[in-house]
């Protein structure tokens, strides 16, 4: 019996698909469905300057990882829009910093889940690959089943 499914997202169009199936397996199980994203903070990653000029002049302070966190969170809304129209009635959204798979596998565990469900590949590029590292180490260390979408 499936009653709680976590669905890892990066913003990436296999993340999408991994959300329109989580919804549909959610909306037909009467399952709770959670939405985490991780947020891993690249080292290269700075505020742009206008944001920068914009908050001197409103005496505001922007940190990068208000910004992160920022679209983090926007990015959890519109997929957990996507979830609730698909008919899921508990759905939930997470926004954690750290490693993604220590945390994906970590909230899994911490909810319980019964089911993770990942895109097969993400925002990398290595056309060679067919498994992402994070949806590959995942699955490797998750104790409930995991589902990679295609
Ligand atoms: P790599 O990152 O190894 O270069 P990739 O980006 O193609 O390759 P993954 O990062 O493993 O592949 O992405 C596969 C899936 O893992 C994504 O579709 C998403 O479901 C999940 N995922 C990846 N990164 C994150 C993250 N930071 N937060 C939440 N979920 C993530
Ligand atoms: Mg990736």
């Amino acid at each position: 019996m499936i009653e709680h499914i976590l669905v890892a997202i990066d913003g990436s169009d296999h993340a999408k698909h991994a959300t329109g199936l989580a919804a549909d397996l959610g909306q037909r199980f009467g399952a709770k469905v959670t939405l985490v994203h991780v947020l891993s903070e690249p080292a290269d990653f700075s505020v742009p300057p206008e944001v920068k000029a914009y908050s001197e002049i409103e005496h505001i302070k922007v940190t990068r990882r208000d910004l992160l966190e920022a679209a983090g969170q926007e990015m959890l809304d519109a997929a957990r829009s996507e979830v609730v129209a698909a008919g899921v009635a508990d759905c939930a959204t997470v926004l954690e910093s750290g490693d993604p798979t220590e945390r994906i596998v970590a909230r899994a565990a911490a909810d319980k889940a019964d089911l993770i469900v990942m895109g097969r590949r993400g925002l990398g590029d290595l056309a060679a690959m067919l498994l992402g590292s994070v949806s590959h180490k995942v699955s490797q260390a998750a104790a409930c089943s995991c589902l990679t979408v295609k």
